[in-house]
């Protein structure tokens, strides 16, 4: 394993951060999109789209409450911990994510970018009040589908969907302008403007680390790239360096 090299560059990095995508939540039982078990071999994507959603609010939430209900009962997974971990001892400022599934925060990670929204929160498209996500699946059980406001409007999961804006892109491509190396951990990096984190950092002279199973579209300007499973790799990572800071 190159957790040795990886340890050291953080050590030697002054403003680190993490980019990272549906692979980190794999290993907390939550299927990705685009692997070989991902979302998209079983779902259509259109059942993620603004445009469906508009289109049909009861075949949406059918599917929705679906992907809600298995995302609520996961857990954060070793490598959740251990970005956390890293951004205790000081080596990682900021983990700009790509999920919907609040695994980081639930992992101790304090200094989270979600791009895409969390699937924990809800709100009414017509009075924009906003719910907790359980509060929605309890009136899904009483009211039936699609869940609605006590204003008359739909309520809708607070993600992003396909054809909607991402959220809090400026301060993360302002995050990923101050840095100087980026891990970008079970991603893809296909899905646009969100790995123009890890492009941005590279662009202003910071260093690149991939961590995914499969190929990725970066690897060429990557530094380095590992292709094992984030949940081994990344505990690795901080045993090194635990072991450095013992030692010094
Ligand atoms: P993606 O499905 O496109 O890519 C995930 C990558 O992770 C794949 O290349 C896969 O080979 C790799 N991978 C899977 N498990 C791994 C593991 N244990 N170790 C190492 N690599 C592993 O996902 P993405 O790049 O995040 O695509 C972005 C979209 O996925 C976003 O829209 C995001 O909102 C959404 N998404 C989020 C969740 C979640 O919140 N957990 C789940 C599914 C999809």
């Amino acid at each position: 394993m190159e957790c040795d090299k990886v340890g050291d560059l953080l050590l030697t990095s002054t403003y680190a951060i993490a980019f990272t995508g549906a692979g980190i939540s794999t290993a907390s039982g939550i299927p990705d999109f685009r692997g070989p078990n991902g979302l998209w071999k079983k779902y259509s994507p259109e059942l993620a789209t603004i445009e469906y959603f508009k289109k049909d609010p009861r075949g949406f939430w059918e599917f929705y409450s679906l992907r809600m209900r298995g995302l609520f009962t996961a857990l954060p997974n070793k490598a959740h911990y251990a970005l956390a971990e890293l951004e205790k001892m000081g080596l990682i400022r900021a983990i700009i994510t790509q999920n919907i599934d609040g695994l980081h925060q639930l992992a101790g990670s304090r200094n989270v970018i979600e791009l895409h929204g969390n699937i924990r929160k809800c709100y009414c498209v017509k009075c924009l009040k906003t719910y907790d996500s359980d509060t929605v699946l309890d009136k899904i059980d009483k009211e039936g589908l699609p869940p609605k406001c006590e204003c008359g409007g739909v309520i809708r999961p607070d993600v992003v969907l396909f054809g909607e804006p991402v959220y809090n892109i400026s301060t993360a491509l302002e995050i990923a302008r101050e840095a100087d190396l980026v891990l970008a951990i079970g991603s893809s990096l296909t899905v646009y403007p969100a790995n123009m984190i890890p492009l941005t950092v590279k662009e202003m002279g910071g260093k690149l680390i991939i961590l995914n199973a499969e190929e990725t579209p970066l690897d060429n300007i990557a530094d380095i790239i590992i292709r094992e499973r984030v949940e081994e790799f990344l505990p690795c990572v901080v045993d090194y360096i635990k072991n450095q800071t013992l030692h010094r």
